[in-house]
């Protein structure tokens, strides 16, 4: 499990209603309340798990960072969902059941299979579970979108109307001629390694 201990305040007296931190909270701890021309951010601190985007991204110093009265604990058990599902949705993602997804939070691939296998079905619902995204954004995005995308069977859509998300690649969606440019990235070997791994299991790539 994981835990933080830091939560976020608002000083409405400083907020213009910018809309930022709604739009870039990855667990959409942060909605924007109030007529659209006065809206001002409120927190709910029981989704927060302080990657501090939001006080980052405020330039009109609304934000605060105090310490939580008590630590919030989150993160879901590769185990408690079963492991033959968990290795089966990771193959059919095209990703290695065994790789980590987000070096920040230490979680891996089979973390995030299982939150979602227990019922979280939007990215925010995956961050709270897991806490992805919670750190650097560069590495747990892609295969966390991917993983959502093959269980539900279509892209998964932003929690809030202020949001997007892009697109996601895997090994295989990498030709082969822009692939053998970059051998240091082993691409070609884990595309094989994954199709094997996935021949093996009997699953479709999606
Ligand atoms: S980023 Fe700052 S000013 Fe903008 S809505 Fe959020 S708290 Fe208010
Ligand atoms: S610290 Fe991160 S998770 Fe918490 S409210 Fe701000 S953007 Fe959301």
């Amino acid at each position: 499990m994981k835990s933080v201990n830091y939560k976020i305040e608002v000083l409405t007296e400083n907020c213009t209603g910018c809309y930022l931190c709604e739009h870039i909270c990855p667990t959409g701890a942060i909605v924007m309340e109030g007529p659209k021309s006065a809206a001002l951010a409120v927190v709910n601190n029981d989704k927060c798990v302080a990657c501090f985007r939001c006080v980052d991204v405020c330039d009109d110093d609304a934000l605060l960072a105090p310490e939580r009265e008590s630590p919030l604990v989150f993160g879901t058990d590769p185990k408690s969902a079963p492991e033959a599902d968990v290795v089966d949705l990771c193959h059919r993602a095209e990703i290695d059941p065994d790789k980590m997804v987000c070096p920040c939070s230490m979680t891996g691939a089979r973390e995030v299979a299982a939150a979602i296998l227990n019922g979280a079905h939007t990215m925010a619902d995956v961050a709270l579970a897991t806490g992805v995204q919670s750190g650097c954004l560069m590495y747990c995005f892609a295969p966390t979108h991917r993983l959502l995308k093959t269980f539900l069977g279509v892209a998964p859509m932003p929690h809030s109307k202020n949001q997007f998300y892009d697109t996601s690649y895997v090994p295989s969606d990498i030709s082969p001629e822009v692939a053998s440019r970059y051998p240091q990235f082993y691409i070609a070997e884990e595309t094989q390694t994954l199709a094997a791994e996935a021949a093996a299991q009997k699953v479709v790539p999606v």
